[in-house]
């Protein structure tokens, strides 16, 4: 679903416009046409819906470069190992949460939140995050660029200990990535 001529929604589950499956949270694409970034990732199942929402949307597969996440619940990262090898991409996450994500082990799960979460039915039983290696930790204040756009970091944490917001400015318009920072109504969730 285009928004703009630079920003899509390629993903989202009940709590968004049914574009995917339905644990997912909001993924967007961020593209210039020659460099894309996806914004977060889905809960991971059915990713595959995903990549056709990128491709329906006209956005050439070869131009998705980065994955970024805005934090390591499952329902924001656990589509990332699955969109890494789809696209080759390079995974930009929140400063320190690489060990948290870390291919190779299994995700953290006391970290992500992942444990508790499935405790209290937000998630099946069997459901487990893929770790996935994280080529890039970003901090407060910090510049991503993605072709000819910018992105800026700004830690929000509260909702998730380790959370980032990316704030995209284009034309004058300054558009916000929160991922969970503040939902509908202004309501706020804390971890
Ligand atoms: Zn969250």
């Amino acid at each position: 679903m285009k928004l703009t001529d630079s920003i899509h929604i390629v993903g989202g589950g009940l709590m968004g416009f049914g574009l995917s499956h339905p644990g997912d949270w909001y993924v967007y694409a961020v593209t210039d046409g020659e460099e894309t970034a996806l914004i977060d990732a889905g809960v991971g199942m059915e990713p595959e819906r995903i990549v056709a929402n990128v491709e329906a949307d006209g956005i050439d597969p070869d131009t998705v470069k980065y994955l970024i996440l805005t934090h390591c619940h499952g329902d924001h990262a656990g589509g990332g190992a699955y969109l890494r090898k789809q696209y080759r991409l390079k995974v930009i996450a929140p400063v320190d949460t690489r060990g948290w994500l870390h291919e190779g082990r299994t995700v953290d799960e006391d970290a992500t939140n992942l444990a508790r979460a499935r405790e209290a039915g937000r998630y099946p039983a069997s459901y487990r995050v893929e770790p996935v290696a994280v080529a890039r930790e970003v901090d407060d204040g910090e510049e991503i660029r993605v072709g000819n756009l910018r992105l800026h970091t700004l830690s929000t944490p509260g909702h998730a200990a380790r959370h980032m917001r990316y704030i995209l400015e284009v034309d004058g318009k300054k558009y916000m990535f929160g991922g969970d920072l503040v939902f509908a109504g202004g309501l706020v969730v804390l971890n």
